[in-house]
């Protein structure tokens, strides 16, 4: 039977036991059992599927994990401990000495850490192209070419990436086509269906969407996954049964916390759009927003991260951080509270104006991750701050 998103992300569930709970259990256990020595055999041998130890698998990690395949439209995937185990492992099963990636230039921190400081260590190397200019990805390809990365929309600047476009550019060079999908999350944008091999999240954010755990999932073409899953068999990132729990029981809520997140981002970007102390405002799904057709295109709401820049740079974006009264200072995103931060004295300190400018920062820039609190006040707290400025 045909399932739509909101039922599939609650009815995707594991067998339930003999004491018939109705919602799922918390298996804190670190292996399991066996009748006999032909069961033990045929469940190491994969011939019977069975949980054998739960750095391979758990009960809770594989109800997380169909949950996210179902909903990214995915053959198969892996649940890792965070979003950074789940890209790193991705690049580490796949990849060999000498190969090359081909990466946005707009990519999570830490993301870029690992390409620029620690792949290299095995001699695996990146090059950027600039996340506005897809056109110049195909002049970077090498023989050594083996993957084509990005995000989108991207963080801080929320660019929108043509993600039909990359799938296009993957397939007709025969590269493997990995989208991180943690800003949009499979309500808002399934990538799979634009031809990426493999989709990325980070569950820490709007996945788990109240600051509480670390997770992370690769979900993908069935051939990919089982290489990631042998790989991660072997190096243990595997997520706990605890966390993974808990990301299960988020995503039930998934499409009604993201439908008024968005709600709350669009309404609040608008009338902050209007303001005279803001410079300019950049938010997916105002016509504003230099790719606002293809954001429409191929995202189905604005999402809920939404930049502006404060006029007085640098001071005054640290000032209105001073000014706010309600919402969090805090490096998360996706969470139930509204965040703040001001990415060119913080995340982004190191960088120089001009690299800052090309990946869409600049020293005024605020970014704001539109929580669940009432609309009115996370506004009331925005307007009093500027007022300060
Ligand atoms: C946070 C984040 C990650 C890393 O996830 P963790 O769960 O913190 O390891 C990766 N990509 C993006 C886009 C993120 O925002």
């Amino acid at each position: 039977m045909h399932k739509n998103f909101e039922t599939k992300a609650i009815r995707t569930q594991m067998e339930r036991s003999h004491n018939a709970e109705h919602s799922t259990p918390l298996y804190l256990t670190s292996s399991f059992l066996f009748e006999d020595a032909e069961e033990m055999r045929a469940a190491f041998a994969e011939e019977k599927k069975m949980n054998i130890y739960s750095r391979f698998t758990n009960p809770n990690a594989t109800e997380f994990v169909d949950k996210m395949v179902a909903l990214e439209g995915a053959e198969d995937g892996y649940a890792f401990a965070s979003g950074m185990s789940a890209v790193f492992n991705t690049f580490a099963a796949l990849l060999n000495a000498g190969d090359h990636i081909i990466s946005s230039d707009s990519v999570f921190g830490s993301t870029h850490s690992l390409f620029k400081k620690f792949l290299p260590k095995w001699n695996i190397t990146t090059s950027y192209f600039p996340a506005s200019q897809l056109q110049e990805i195909e002049s970077l390809i090498t023989p050594n070419t083996k993957v084509i990365y990005a995000e989108s929309p991207t963080n801080p600047g929320v660019e929108v990436l043509d993600l039909e476009e990359l799938g296009k550019i993957a397939k007709r060079n025969n590269l493997l086509l990995v989208i991180d999908n943690c800003f949009a999350t499979p309500y808002i944008q399934q990538p799979i269906q634009f031809g990426a091999d493999l989709v990325i999240h980070s569950a820490t954010k709007l996945i788990d969407g109240q600051g509480r755990v670390l997770g992370g999932a690769v979900v993908g073409k069935k051939e990919l996954i089982r290489e990631i899953y042998l790989f991660a068999r072997n190096t243990g990132p595997s997520i706990s049964p605890f966390n993974a729990w808990v990301l299960s029981k988020s995503l039930e809520t998934l499409a009604v916390r993201l439908d008024r997140h968005c709600e709350t981002a669009f309404h609040i970007a608008e009338e902050l759009e209007q303001h005279a102390k803001v410079n300019w405002l950049k938010y997916p799904f105002l016509k504003s927003h230099p790719k606002y057709a293809l954001a429409k295109k191929q995202m189905r709401l604005g999402g809920n991260i939404i930049a502006f820049e404060v006029k007085g740079g640098l001071d005054a974006g640290r000032n209105f951080l001073n000014a706010i009264q309600m919402c969090s200072l805090t490096a998360n995103l996706g969470d139930s509270r509204t965040i703040v931060s001001h990415p060119a004295s913080t995340t982004h300190s190191k960088l120089s104006d001009d690299e800052k400018a090309a990946v869409g920062i600049t020293n005024g820039m605020i970014r704001m991750s539109i929580g669940l609190e009432h609309r009115e006040d996370i506004m009331n707290d925005i307007l009093q701050a500027l007022e300060k400025l």
